[in-house]
């Protein structure tokens, strides 16, 4: 008999026909088997709230496929992780589960310290507090929450303080991406009680527990809940709680207020794309500690290019390094413009609001006055999102309050339902994805 693998593996391969793109993706494709029960199909979804969806959207659709291709199995039952826990609990028939994944805490990576991160106004708040933390975990600030923009030095910062905790003190520090912690707790509960008393005590058991990028929490009940305790029997004993995002707790959709204000009840540090000198003195000391040789007005000029990303910045100087080695050269403003062609045209002139309106509107033909406006027409509406969509995407150091308010004074939320509705639409919309590649070279073309 085939294993329940095999029998999804084979549903899928015909629901990614039968279904759009967009719901197989969004929806489908994240079922996971579990298991079979007399003659029904088992399958996990992430959530309560996606088990509820496909539930009324795709049940028919999914049990027609079932007996399509196994004429033992006719029905399906829909799961939610906690619901994972009773089912487990019921099974109790030993299985050949793959170990689960109680790996220790992800590695800290010694080159990411204090030592090695630039610190200028961008960044300072974030820098001290997260000083202040490594010399004395659980006391002042917690929890700390950092956020900011992508590639501007939150994984930096949180590896730097675990490397100072372990280097100092006698202390259990754990890092966790959230999408490791909310796996762990997803195997955890499949694996009946046991494992998930293991989950507990291994994230219980810290002094100091960091998760990075938690945005990702966002829509995800279940693991929230569990995050949740998590975070009050840590927080109550006097360990130390450090998390980072890329938005503000506000700003994160999905989170019940409770959690949020967890979130915000210790201090909120953001940091900021880094300034001019900030930039030139990261390229710098990266340079030095490679021990590479590369001439001032070169470092000088990516600077002032490229200005949003710190790990873009990071990766071109590399790229330059590199083909100047194969060249048998020393790297030069030159080689620079021309091998980092299509590099300069990315980040060339940094986008603003202002340009990113007027260029969705050019592409349109719209009046800009429209988008800021109260217009609802589906057009101007759909141009309004694109155009919020691309300043989350292109300034991404930008809150989503200031957007809203640049487009008419509308609340961050509505940025964050264009962000996601325009993100979604392009997983499986190649016409957008022109649309928005167009407008993406106009932009640069200033
Ligand atoms: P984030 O987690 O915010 O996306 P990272 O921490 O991964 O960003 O940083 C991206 C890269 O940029 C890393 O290689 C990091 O060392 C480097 N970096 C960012 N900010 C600084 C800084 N102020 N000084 C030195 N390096 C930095
Ligand atoms: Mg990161």
């Amino acid at each position: 008999m085939s294993s329940v693998q095999d029998i999804w593996g084979n549903m899928l391969t015909s629901l990614e026909t039968e279904s759009s793109a967009i719901s197989f993706d969004v929806w489908l494709k994240p079922l996971e088997p579990v298991d079979i029960v007399d003659n029904r199909l088992v399958l996990l979804a992430p959530s309560a709230s996606a088990r509820d969806f496909v539930a009324s959207r795709f049940l028919n659709l999914l049990k027609a496929t079932l007996q399509k291709h196994h004429t033992m199995l006719s029905e399906i039952e829909l799961i939610d992780p906690l619901e994972m826990e009773k089912f487990s609990a019921r099974e109790q028939k030993p299985k050949q589960e793959e170990p689960v994944a109680t790996k220790d805490a992800v590695t800290l990576l010694a080159k990411y310290t204090f030592d090695t991160f630039v610190v200028g106004k961008a960044n300072q708040l974030a820098f001290a507090t997260a000083q202040a933390i490594s010399e004395e975990p659980g006391s002042r600030y917690n929890p700390l929450f950092i956020y900011g923009g992508v590639g501007l030095g939150k994984t930096h910062i949180m590896h730097a303080i675990g490397n100072k905790i372990r280097s100092t003190k006698n202390l259990k520090v754990m890092y966790v991406p959230s999408d490791a912690f909310i796996n762990d707790f997803i195997a955890g509960v499949r694996t009946g009680s046991s494992h998930s008393n293991s989950f507990k005590d291994k994230y219980r058991s810290v002094d100091v527990l960091m998760i990075d990028d938690v945005q990702f929490f966002a829509g995800k009940e279940a693991t929230q809940e569990e995050f949740f305790h998590t975070f009050n029997d840590l927080h109550q004993s006097g360990k130390q709680i450090v998390m980072s995002s890329d938005r503000p707790p506000k700003e994160i959709g999905g989170l019940p207020d409770r959690l949020r204000s967890r979130f915000e009840s210790g201090i909120i540090a953001d940091i900021q794309p880094p300034d001019l000198e900030t930039r030139i003195a990261i390229l710098q000391r990266k340079i030095q500690n490679d021990k590479q040789e590369v001439p001032n007005e070169v470092i000088t000029y990516m600077a002032e290019r490229i200005s949003n990303n710190v790990r873009e910045m990071e990766g071109a100087l590399n790229k330059l390094v590199l083909l100047a080695q194969l060249e048998g050269v020393i790297p030069s403003v030159d080689l620079l413009k021309t091998t980092l062609k299509d590099f300069d045209e990315k980040s060339g002139s940094a986008p603003t609001m202002d340009g990113i309106l007027d260029k969705v509107c050019k592409y349109y033909t719209l009046n800009p006055n429209e988008l800021l406006g109260k217009g609802r027409t589906k057009d101007v509406a759909h141009a309004r999102q694109l155009a919020m969509y691309l300043c989350t995407e292109l300034l991404s150091a930008t809150p989503l309050a200031s957007i809203g308010n640049y487009f008419g004074g509308r609340d961050h939320t509505t940025v964050m339902h264009a962000r996601d509705k325009i993100s979604k639409q392009l997983a499986s919309d190649n016409k957008l994805k022109f649309i928005m590649s167009d407008i993406k070279e106009l932009l640069t073309k200033g």
